[in-house]
C-alpha cells in the first residue's frame, strides 16, 4: 500500500523489522520493551491528566462531581510518582512518550465542554468523558501489572496494582455521582 504519510510509513517499517526474527530470547526482550513502552505511554497520559482534570473540575457544577475530580487529581499526582518509582525499580530513566489514545480521550472531553451549557447536562458529559479515561487507565494498569509480574518485577507489580485499584475506585465513584446526583437531574432538565 502506498501512502504519502511518512510518519505512518516509519511506524510500519519499525514494527515489521522488530517482528521479523522471532525467537525465544527475542520474545523475552520483546516483552520488556513492550512493558517499558507502555510505562512511557501512561506516564505521558497521567501528566496530561493533571492538566485536563482542573479544567473538568472548573466546568462541573455538582459539588459531588467537583469533589470526585479533585480527589482524583491528588491521586493522579501520586500515580506519576509511583510510575517514577517503577522506572527506578527497572533501572530506567522516567520518560514520557505521547499517548495518542489519551490525547484523543481528552480532546473528546473538551468537545463535550464546547457542546454543552454549564449545568447538569455538562456534568453528565464530564462524567461520561472521565469514565472513558478511567477505563483506558484500568486496562493499561491491568496489563502493566501483569507484565511486571511475568517479568519478575514484583515490587513494581505491587505499585502498579495500587494505582489500578485507585483507577477502579475513581470509576466507581463517578458512577455513584452519575446515579445519585447528576443523571436524573440532567434528564429532568431536558
Ligand atoms: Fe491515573
Ligand atoms: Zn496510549
Ligand atoms: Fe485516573
Amino acid at each position: 500500500m502506498k501512502t504519502t504519510d511518512n510518519k505512518k510509513d516509519t511506524t510500519v517499517k519499525t514494527a515489521a523489522k522488530k517482528g521479523a526474527t522471532p525467537s525465544k530470547s527475542n520474545a523475552a526482550s520483546g516483552l520488556t520493551e513492550l512493558f517499558e513502552d507502555a510505562l512511557k505511554d501512561i506516564y505521558w497520559a497521567e501528566k496530561a491528566l493533571t492538566k485536563a482534570l482542573p479544567t473538568m473540575a472548573k466546568n462541573a457544577t455538582s459539588p459531588e462531581l467537583i469533589d470526585a475530580i479533585n480527589n482524583h487529581l491528588v491521586e493522579t499526582e501520586e500515580h506519576i510518582t509511583r510510575l517514577e518509582q517503577v522506572f527506578k525499580l527497572i533501572d530506567k530513566k522516567a520518560t514520557a512518550k505521547k499517548c495518542d489514545a489519551m490525547e484523543g480521550l481528552i480532546e473528546e472531553g473538551k468537545s463535550i465542554l464546547e457542546e454543552t451549557e454549564i449545568g447538569v447536562v455538562r456534568d453528565a458529559g464530564i462524567i461520561a468523558a472521565s469514565q472513558k479515561i478511567e477505563h483506558y487507565e484500568i486496562a493499561t494498569y491491568g496489563t502493566l501489572r501483569q507484565f511486571a509480574e511475568t517479568l519478575g518485577f514484583e515490587e513494581a507489580a505491587a505499585l502498579l496494582e495500587l494505582t489500578l485499584d485507585e483507577e477502579k475506585d475513581a470509576d466507581r465513584k463517578l458512577t455513584e455521582v452519575a446515579v445519585n446526583a447528576v443523571n436524573l437531574e440532567a434528564a429532568e432538565a431536558d
